[in-house]
């Protein structure tokens, strides 16, 4: 497995989301966080450029999608590693949904009718959204298998959902410990 880009720390403490992705289904979501990696692989990768320069559109920082799913949009190259071994389609091709630039994202809804398979994709430019990151089984597959190291599954950012949210609370079965309701 390669490196992974997302910092361990991305979306703890003091950081705040830039912005939501919305379900239709009117219950879930999904966070976007502050920025990806600068030095992205999809800022330098020939297939994105060219994909970007036939919609006509400016390549711009999209940050990182999900929180206990957690794509980071500026590393991934639409490889699409990460759909033929999710068990549970959490991720869809943003595009093939809604065909608009990546950074409209970053407060829109989604119905989650976008194409799941890998060769689905639209060109180079589409993302891997984790849509369904609410239906995550942290079986890891992603995780290991993206060959940018974009992916970062972490259970327990789910109290940074959360608290994101405004939906955190202390259970006091827990112990006084914090524990994340659902
Ligand atoms: S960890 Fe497993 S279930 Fe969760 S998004 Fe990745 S492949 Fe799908």
């Amino acid at each position: 497995m390669v490196d992974l880009v997302i910092p361990e720390d991305f979306c703890l403490n003091d950081v705040k989301p830039v912005g939501k992705t919305s379900h239709a289904d009117g219950e879930n979501f999904h966070w976007i966080w502050g920025k990806g990696d600068p030095d992205g692989k999809a800022f330098s990768n020939d297939d994105v450029k060219a994909a970007y320069e036939e919609h006509g559109e400016e390549m711009v920082p999209l940050g990182i999608h999900g929180t206990t799913v957690a794509v980071d949009w500026d590393s991934c190259i639409a490889a699409g590693e990460c759909f033929g071994v999710c068990p549970v389609q959490t991720f869809q091709w943003y595009r093939t949904e809604k065909d608009i630039p990546a950074a409209e994202c970053l407060d829109a809804t989604f119905e989650g009718t976008g194409l799941t398979e890998a060769s689905e994709r639209l060109d180079a430019s589409d993302k891997s959204q984790p849509i369904r990151e609410h239906d995550c089984t942290i079986c890891m597959a992603c995780q290991e298998i993206c060959p940018q190291g974009a992916i970062r599954i972490e259970a327990a950012n789910q109290e940074w959902h959360e608290k994101a949210a405004g939906t955190f609370v202390v259970m006091p079965s827990s112990g006084g410990g914090p524990h994340a309701h659902d």
